[in-house]
């Protein structure tokens, strides 16, 4: 085994079990790694040859057997925004796209694939999560697949398709009367009294390292480099932080070398206490009520926040914060420049990314990569009245014909 937890703040060692915080310092726990084994174990051409998933970088996941699940997630697309990049007059523009991860549609198949093949190592036989929702749908389905009881808590005001994504997989679902971080309060409680394996409780410390993932495809798919700029959403904050100490792992084993990119956090500005801290100068968040269509990220009290605030600043990076409006638009100028549709906290990235570029915390001579990290199929009702009405139309060829006589101007000399 090439890995065990470590406390954050204090380094107290810990053996690699369903632990989650440090009993001398109440310190979160991470995952470390023997990474001079790791050197001398990988190579890009081993990695280049493995099967297009998350697991092709596996001597950096915390499993000790074989992958359980997520055999087919990860590896989804960067996708160079030629026309998207032509709007925010930038030269060098990248969508690292999770709306089309495999199974359930967000950058969460990443994190469950690892925590869910932990939880069978370490013998659960009941996976569960406190959710805004596409965790409760990653959760619930890699749990149908390896045959796992499910039950997942949510805030009972999510949206209809993100309940549904859930459903389908027949999972014991649990609406709790109150925001994410109700939810997320008593889970805790369950996690201490139950032996239950809670992916982002007891065991994120495995769950965070799948979304390492994200960052080493991103250097893989620009060729083995880094790019200039990452802007990332934040919700509980486990993503922003891992994107870099993924990038940080490949540095220390050989794999890239090069200046590491600023990392800058998107928020709503209905709920965006990390953008605030990073505002006002402040070492930890402060708690907020979220109040925004971006539900997925809707997060008050991030649990990763200072790991956040840390990333951020230590890369030069910023944090920039967008109304609902603007969430709306972002959504909308991704599908019409790159014909990607993506759930608001997609729009949030996107717009977050246009102001960073005003505000001249990014360079538009320099390489970005905006992380979209969800699917617009799964949160349509955001757009009710917004988008392009059908035209209704009878059967008849005559009808057609009218219409189009009406849009166009009849051709001189007719
Ligand atoms: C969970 C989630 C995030 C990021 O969450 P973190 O807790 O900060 O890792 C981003 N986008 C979507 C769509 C999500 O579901
Ligand atoms: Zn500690």
């Amino acid at each position: 085994m090439n890995f065990s937890l470590r406390c954050h703040l204090c380094g107290t060692g810990f053996p690699p079990t369903a632990a989650w915080v440090c009993d001398q310092c109440l310190g979160p726990l991470e995952v470390t790694y023997d990474y001079p084994a790791i050197a001398r174990l990988v190579s890009r051409e081993l990695i280049e040859s493995r099967p297009k998933n998350l697991w092709r970088y596996r001597e950096f996941l915390p499993i000790d057997g074989e992958p359980r699940t997520g055999l087919h997630s990860g590896f989804t697309p960067l996708v160079r925004a030629t026309r998207l990049a032509e709007r925010l007059g930038v030269r060098e523009l990248y969508i690292k796209d999770d709306s089309v991860n495999h199974p359930t549609c967000s950058y969460k198949d990443r994190v469950v694939s690892v925590a869910a093949t932990r939880a069978v190592e370490l013998g659960f036989s009941v996976l569960a999560c406190a959710s805004t929702g596409n965790l409760a749908n990653s959760v619930a389905a890699h749990a149908a697949r390896l045959g796992l009881s499910c039950s997942v808590f949510i805030p009972d005001d999510l949206e209809p398709g993100k309940v549904a994504g859930a459903a389908v997989y027949r999972p014991r679902i649990l609406a709790i009367r109150g925001n994410y971080d109700d939810v997320n309060r008593l889970c805790t409680q369950v996690a201490d009294r139950y032996n239950w394996g809670f992916a982002n409780i007891n065991l994120r410390a495995y769950y965070a390292e799948g979304a390492k993932t994200y960052g080493f495809e991103i250097a893989e798919q620009l060729g083995w480099r880094f790019p200039r700029h990452v802007v990332s959403p934040v919700a509980g904050g486990t993503l922003l932080p891992r994107i870099l100490k993924g990038f940080n792992e490949l540095r220390e084993v050989g794999l890239v070398n090069g200046e590491l990119p600023s990392i800058h956090a998107a928020q709503s500005a209905g709920c965006a206490p990390v953008v605030r801290a990073l505002d006002e100068g402040l070492e930890f968040p402060e708690l907020v009520k979220p109040d925004t269509i971006a539900k997925s990220i809707a997060i008050g009290n991030p649990a990763d926040g200072f790991q956040v605030l840390r990333s951020v600043r230590s890369t030069g990076g910023s944090g920039a914060m967008v109304s609902e409006d603007e969430i709306i638009e972002g959504i909308q100028l991704l599908a019409e420049t790159e014909g990607i549709f993506t759930e608001p906290a997609g729009g949030v990235t996107v717009s977050a990314t246009r102001k960073l570029i005003e505000r001249g915390a990014i360079n538009p001579e320099e390489s970005i990569v905006i992380c979209v990290t969800g699917n617009g199929y799964k949160t349509v009702e955001v757009l009710n009245g917004r988008g392009v009405e059908p035209i209704r139309l009878g059967r008849s060829l005559a009808e057609f014909e009218a219409l189009q006589t009406a849009a166009t101007p009849a051709p001189v000399g007719g």
